[in-house]
């Protein structure tokens, strides 16, 4: 046994010496046999809720309704949650009530691939009761039971399906792939939420393009936000590499290969649910990148109002878009020349204004102050005092 499990077997021998059962499940078994990294480790066991608190000092209660406590020890988070079925779905989407079972067979049953329904007990024991290991094997994703019935308990798992193909690289089982086909209607029913999470693991996945032309082939875009008309928009975006892009930068490149100018940007990303700060950046990334395609190169204004972090992201998206070199060199040292970085490094305000001008205060004051700034940052005027009193005087501004 390896890290992170080392770390997590005294909690799974806690559980056990209470005399209850537990197990290691779900990606992180996967990842570990098919040696991935771990991000976060899942626990099962036949203790209720209850009794998992009732074993430990610290815990915190993170779902449990769904039979989730969430287990500190030493400084680490680990999820245990109970063996549960999931008898009762209503509307194609997670099921209204959990039922607590004792057996770890009935609980790794109800899970939605057979990769993801292998244990691994306390010594590195691998269970493994509906071939999870031969999936593995031959890089395979297929439901547990029948996928037809999967999909229309949980219709997310589609896409959680064709997230796999990205992130893992795996393909679909004919019958799984089948069934997605047939019931990929029913994505329109799940909580948007849901479907942006697995989503962007999907953009930040490695085989991406791979899994976005499966969106097409299988018609699941159709039932996505905002995606329906966008089938040309998505094959442009699988055309692209996109290797290295952060998920602000992701959503800009499939925005730009579907045509959605920044200010449309907004009413998009907010189908997807996303935060508003992730939109505001998708929107900004967008424009210094169209900026910077109609320019030709960057301008100091671009670059001093892009800021640096945009401009880099514009950067790099630009250069996927337009399939040339990405150079972030000349993005950096382009900043590092400007004669300021930031409103705030001027060296007049709108006091100096105010006591240079006959005029009361106004929105001229800001107009002007603006005009000073564009006008530093192009070299037109120094920033200094006396000269932009000048300069000011000259234009007949003040
Ligand atoms: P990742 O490595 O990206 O976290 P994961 O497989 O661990 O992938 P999670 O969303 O963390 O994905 O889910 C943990 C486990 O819970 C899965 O491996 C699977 O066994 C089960 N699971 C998650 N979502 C569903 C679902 N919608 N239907 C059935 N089982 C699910
Ligand atoms: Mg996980």
């Amino acid at each position: 046994m390896k890290q992170p499990f080392l770390s997590a077997t005294p909690i799974i021998e806690a559980i056990e010496n209470a005399g209850f059962t537990a197990y290691f499940v779900g990606g992180a078994v996967r990842d570990y046999l098919l040696k991935k990294p771990i991000h976060d480790i899942d626990i099962a066991t036949s203790a209720t809720p209850a009794e998992v608190k009732n074993i430990f000092h610290t815990t915190v209660d993170i779902g449990i309704e769904h039979g989730t406590v969430m287990v500190i020890h030493e400084n680490e988070t680990y999820e245990v949650t109970t063996f549960r079925t999931e008898s009762e779905y209503e509307d194609f989407r997670r099921p209204k009530d959990v039922e607590f079972v004792r057996n770890l067979r009935e609980d790794l049953q109800r899970r939605d691939f057979t990769m993801n329904s292998l244990a691994m007990d306390k010594n590195g024991t691998i269970i493994d009761y509906f071939d999870g290991k031969t999936a593995l094997a031959n890089k395979m994703i297929e439901t547990v039971g029948s996928a037809d019935e999967r999909f229309t308990e949980d219709a997310l798992r589609m896409m959680r399906a064709i997230r796999f193909v990205s992130t893992l690289g795996f393909k679909l089982e004919d019958k799984t792939r089948i069934a997605i086909e047939g019931n990929r209607h029913l994505l329109e029913k799940i909580a948007v939420e849901r479907i942006t999470a697995e989503f962007e693991k999907l953009l930040l996945g490695k085989a991406r393009d791979e899994a976005i032309l499966l969106m097409v082939q299988l018609k699941i875009f159709e039932h996505l936000p905002m995606l329906t008309s966008h089938r040309d928009g998505l094959m442009h975006m699988a055309s692209f590499s996109l290797e290295n892009l952060n998920i602000e930068e992701m959503w800009s490149a499939l925005l730009i290969a579907c045509n959605v100018s920044a200010k449309e940007a907004d009413a998009f990303l907010r189908k997807w649910k996303l935060p508003v700060k992730r939109i505001k950046t998708v929107q900004h990334i967008i424009k210094s990148v169209l900026e910077r395609k109609n320019k030709g190169c960057w301008t100091r204004l671009y670059l001093y109002h892009s800021g640096l972090n945009i401009a880099i992201s514009a950067e790099k998206v630009f250069s996927v878009i337009t399939a040339k070199q990405q150079d972030i060199v000349s993005v950096r040292d382009g900043f590092a020349a400007l004669p300021i970085k930031g409103r705030d490094e001027l060296q007049v305000t709108g006091r100096d204004l105010l006591e240079w001008s006959i005029k009361p205060a106004g929105p001229w004051m800001k107009e002007t102050i603006a005009a000073i700034e564009n006008a530093v940052v192009e070299k037109k005027l120094t920033n200094d005092k006396q000269a932009i009193k000048e300069w000011l005087k000259q234009w007949e501004m003040i």
